[in-house]
């Protein structure tokens, strides 16, 4: 029960090790192998299972240790209800990818539409809000994301809670429809369900 028991790079493993990070929480355990192959994930867990990390370590590797010919741009996106979670992902993110090379945003709002766009076109990682990411797609429906391996969608009950039903499937819509997607949820309410059914493919289920 360590990390080095999954097949994660030395940068990864050596990101974890500096982080303080040495045992898979239960979540990270089932998660991580099963995402490592590439597999759609329903993972039901609560905000402090460590579900951050198990999202984060798998795009990480799918990344940044896979031979693509074309990893040009965004690579990853992760969608999070609120700015206070998306800063916490943001810095886990910095921390356990910190001998990874690339450049990581947030698309939050509280700066201008054109400043987050700029940005936006220059990351491999984005993680932002659901009603900020919308409004960019807005303005412009050519939202770059051709090469987007995998799609994270965290905390999504909150995310429909909030309102975001309609948003979360126009933003699913735009996406390449080959990626890995992650989707985490605390509940599995049938707006949970009618979202899974919409963005993942023949996913593993996993409860913790
Ligand atoms: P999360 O559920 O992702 O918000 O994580 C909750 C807390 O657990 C955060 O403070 C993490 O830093 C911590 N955490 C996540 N994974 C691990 C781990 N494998 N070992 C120890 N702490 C962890």
């Amino acid at each position: 029960n360590k990390f080095t028991d999954f097949p994660l790079s030395a940068k990864t493993l050596k990101g974890l090790r500096e982080s303080g990070y040495h045992k898979p929480t239960e979540i990270q355990k089932e998660t991580i192998g099963l995402a490592l192959q590439g597999k759609d994930i329903l993972g039901a867990a609560q905000t402090g299972s460590g579900k951050t990390l198990a999202f984060l370590i798998p795009v990480l590797e799918t990344l940044f240790t896979k031979q693509w010919t074309n990893l040009d741009g965004l690579g990853a996106l992760v969608i999070t209800p609120t700015r206070e979670l998306a800063y916490q992902i943001f810095e886990a993110l910095r921390n356990v990818g910190q001998h990874h090379d690339f450049s990581a945003g947030l698309i939050i709002g509280g700066k201008d539409l054109k400043f987050e766009r700029n940005r936006m076109d220059q990351c491999n990682i984005v993680i932002c809000t659901p009603g900020r990411l919308l409004q960019h797609m807005d303005q412009n429906p050519l939202f770059d994301c051709v090469n987007m391996k995998v799609l994270v969608l965290d905390e999504a009950d909150r995310c429909l809670d909030m309102g975001f039903e309609q948003t979360m499937n126009a933003i699913i819509a735009n996406l390449p429809p080959k990626r890995q997607t992650l989707l985490f949820s605390a509940t599995q309410t049938k707006s949970v369900k009618d979202l899974a059914r919409l963005s993942l493919k023949d996913p593993s289920y996993i409860s913790v």
